[in-house]
């Protein structure tokens, strides 16, 4: 099969779809790959290592959309992409229906395959392709809460791991699913106080096996929550209710509990935040302060990482990118009933219902 890699050009996106290791594993099988030039720079990848792999460089956008049977990227199409996607070519990326009518409906006309890498769903209900961005968001929570607890930026002052004679700060973690267990994690790691909440009693069992003796593990509650902020350096939001709003753990009026500089970081805040006064930031202007309490609530945190994001994204897109291009797509997902979940139109059609549903369309 003929393989694309364009280079992603939604604004700030520094990811790309395959590194050379991919390159290298479907060469091998006597697949084509061609990657556009500069493809993999964001990511720290040169031309060079893509054709030592077995790719071939293309210099536009243009001829990888034109060559390729499969195109594999990051992120949903954008408007400039919309007419260079052909009839019954594969396109497999993140595309996120539900929040673009006008997305859906360039597919639907496209007449393309598209297989959405975040509704690629497991037997047990886990999301693999969403899972690696959760733990690059999680770990990276801490560093950036470590950051902004500084004095110039107007945080509380304190070393998260404080000194020999001098106390640790205490992380109150909420949600303890992928993000908040590697948030905490990392946060016991550099020797801060953790705490950890979440309403499954079974995570909170597991949490309490395997972590450090600095992490207690606590029932997720509102009593719970008012009784830690007074003493709380840092809070990380980690929560997550499926295909629904993420619920305000942290109220406007909790805020004036929190001493001044306590840090708030809101990873859930794709999925509209857990803290009520949440509003998304960028990477450019990442934090603002209301009541004295430093946020962040940066809505793509892996993309200020993306090297280690696209490995971590590539890591567990391969094998499905593999079995596409030995099978073909009709096989593959004949064959693999977590890839098949993966298919949102095909060929003109939507084929996930929640995606007609969103905008009434014919499913
Ligand atoms: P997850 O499903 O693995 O974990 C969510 C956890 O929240 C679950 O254990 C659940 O029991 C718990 N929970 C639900 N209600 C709760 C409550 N009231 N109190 C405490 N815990 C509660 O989800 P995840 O993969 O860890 O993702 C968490 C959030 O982070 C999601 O909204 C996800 O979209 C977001 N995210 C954001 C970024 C970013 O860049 N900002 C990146 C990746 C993920």
């Amino acid at each position: 099969m003929k393989i694309g890699v364009p280079i992603e050009i939604k604004n700030n996106e520094n990811r790309v779809g395959m590194t050379p290791s991919g390159v290298f594993e479907l060469t091998k099988r006597n697949h084509e790959v061609f990657v556009q030039k500069d493809a993999g720079f964001g990511s720290g990848f040169l031309d060079q290592d893509y054709i030592k792999a077995g790719a071939t460089i293309l210099e536009t956008i243009e001829e990888v959309y034109e060559i390729a049977d499969m195109i594999v990227k990051v992120k949903e199409p954008i408007e400039k992409e919309y007419s260079l996607i052909k009839k019954d070519q594969v396109v497999f990326t993140y595309f996120h229906f539900a929040s673009s009518e006008t997305l859906t409906k360039a597919m639907i006309e496209s007449k393309a395959v598209c297989i959405a890498y975040e509704t690629v769903e497991d037997a047990d209900g886990s999301l693999p392709l969403l899972v690696p961005m959760s733990e690059v968001a999680g770990r990276m929570s801490i560093q950036q809460g470590a950051k902004y607890l500084e004095k110039p930026i107007k945080g509380r002052g304190i070393l998260l791991g404080g000194v020999p004679g001098v106390p640790p700060a205490n992380v109150l973690v909420l949600g303890g699913g992928i993000v908040g267990i590697q948030a905490a994690k990392m946060a016991a790691g550099l020797g801060a106080n953790v705490t950890i909440m979440d309403i499954n009693m079974k995570q909170l069992r597991y949490i309490s096996d395997i972590m450090p003796a600095n992490v207690n593990t606590e029932f997720s509650s509102e009593y719970n929550i008012r009784k830690h902020l007074p003493e709380t350096d840092l809070v990380i939001g980690g929560v997550l209710i499926k295909g629904a709003k993420a619920p305000k753990l942290i109220t406007k009026d909790m805020l004036k509990d929190m001493r001044p500089g306590t840090v708030i970081v809101d990873v859930a805040v794709d999925q509209g935040g857990c803290f009520e006064t949440t509003h998304a930031t960028t990477h450019q202007d990442p934090t603002y302060i209301i009541d004295d309490v430093v946020h962040y609530c940066v809505a793509n945190m892996p993309g200020a990482v993306p090297y280690t994001s696209t490995v971590a994204l590539t890591n567990v897109t391969l094998p499905y990118v593999i079995r596409l291009a030995n099978e073909g797509w009709e096989q593959a997902c004949a064959n693999n009933a977590s890839l098949a979940k993966g298919l949102n139109v095909v060929k003109g059609d939507i084929v996930y219902k929640e995606i007609a549903e969103a905008f009434d369309l014919e499913f």
